[in-house]
């Protein structure tokens, strides 16, 4: 007998899984989503204006170790090769990102060779710091005060809104430190932007004449879920269960657009790191795709702020309160069987794309098997 789905939100967790569903099982499925795209904040599509192709939601670069990961990408749609490569601004200086040589000898006036350089920053690391407890510890246990305040103080306060050392040292470990001259901003092995951007990526996993999406439409606690044999919900767990219990924090981007002519800074991303700058970085997407050829350009200057109930929550600021709060949601999700929480904003995580992915991939594994042994579906994909 056929399953019938249910899945809320159309990004990468909701389209992965039911492309899984789907291309596994005996199943129909239905996605709905509050916004009028496909993607969510994926999403991707070309400025009229320009012709570029504009991550509408903020800068988005595929990385993956996993082979399997980028193959199953690769499988919908062709990727070309991009290197993130950002630059940053901290005084009256440009300098490379993340922290390589470059920027050591550029920052200290120097020309260190690797070797040199290590044993310098270890002459500035505090190493009365034995295991670092928040992002200003990890920061000045492996780079030290100088290049901490010239690069992470300022844009992590204006990111996060707090004082680093209120935050997760988990947050600095997403960029590396080198002492060589590579500056790709990401360590993965697999790197590229796809050619017709996310949208496409994720339109054609949904491609399927048993999967329908119905767009403009939001799920709340009234709609009628009792035809579906099962539910995967990938939005925000507070809004599932109507904020009982409280908001749970995040941080939002307002994007300021600009156009100009030609080129408008060199780069795809130039940070902005000092506290006095009021925004932290601007993005001009025609550098994602270097094979096109535009003679306009179309920049976005972000600002990040608290998020209110209006605005779309970005990056989940996971202090201890959210995570008190946290608990409380996903004991009470618990007490049932019928829905299932995937994703960002479901699971309340920082994760990036390949993270997404993976985890919806493993996760639609995990219930197919389930649902073949009559087994209750899993809740969640993780065990937090
Ligand atoms: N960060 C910083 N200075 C920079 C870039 C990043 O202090 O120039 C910090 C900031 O706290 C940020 C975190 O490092 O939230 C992770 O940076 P990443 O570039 O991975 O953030 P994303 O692109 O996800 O916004």
């Amino acid at each position: 007998m056929s399953n019938h789905y249910l899945i809320i939100g159309a990004g990468f967790s909701g389209c992965v899984l039911a492309h899984q569903l789907t291309s596994k099982t005996d199943c129909t499925v239905d996605i709905w989503d509050e916004r009028s795209h496909t993607g969510g904040n994926c999403h991707t599509q070309r400025d009229a204006a320009t012709g570029v192709m504009v991550h509408e939601y903020g800068p988005h670069i595929f990385n993956t170790d996993k082979k399997e990961i980028w193959d199953f990408v690769n499988s919908f749609v062709e990727f070309r090769p991009y290197i993130h490569r950002v630059k940053a601004k901290s005084g009256d200086k440009i300098y490379s990102l993340p922290v390589n040589l470059h920027t050591i000898n550029q920052f200290f006036n120097r020309h260190f060779t690797p070797a040199e350089a290590k044993a310098f920053l270890e002459t500035l690391a505090d190493n009365s710091i034995t295991e670092p407890g928040n992002f200003e510890e990890q920061a000045l246990k492996f780079i030290g005060k100088e290049l901490y305040k010239a690069f992470f103080y300022g844009y992590t306060k204006k990111q996060w809104g707090c004082e680093p050392s209120a935050l997760p040292a988990s947050i600095l470990k997403r960029i590396p430190v080198r002492y060589n001259y590579d500056d790709n901003y990401h360590n993965n092995i697999y790197t590229g932007i796809p050619v017709d951007g996310y949208t496409v990526v994720m339109e054609k996993m949904v491609a399927h004449p048993n999967i329908t999406i119905t767009l403009n439409k939001k799920y709340d606690s009234l709609a009628d879920i009792s035809r579906y044999n099962h539910v995967f919900y990938t939005g925000p767990i507070d809004a599932f269960f109507e904020y009982e219990f409280g908001r749970l924090g995040y941080r939002t981007v307002v994007f300021e657009k600009g156009y100009a002519a030609g080129d408008f800074q060199g780069t795809t991303q130039m940070n902005y790191c000092d506290a006095d700058i009021p925004y932290t970085r601007i993005t001009e997407h025609k550098h994602f795709t270097p094979w096109e050829q535009h003679d306009k350009t179309i920049y976005f200057t972000e600002y990040s702020k608290e998020t209110t109930e209006t605005d779309v929550p970005y990056y989940p600021k996971r202090l201890a309160a959210d995570l008190e709060l946290l608990k409380k949601y996903r004991a009470k999700a618990e007490k049932q069987d019928k829905v299932s929480f995937l994703g960002r904003l479901a699971t309340y995580r920082y994760m990036d794309m390949h993270h997404v992915i993976g985890e919806a991939l493993q996760f639609a594994a995990q219930f197919i098997i389930a649902a073949q042994n009559n087994q209750p579906a899993p809740l969640f994909p993780n065990a937090e």
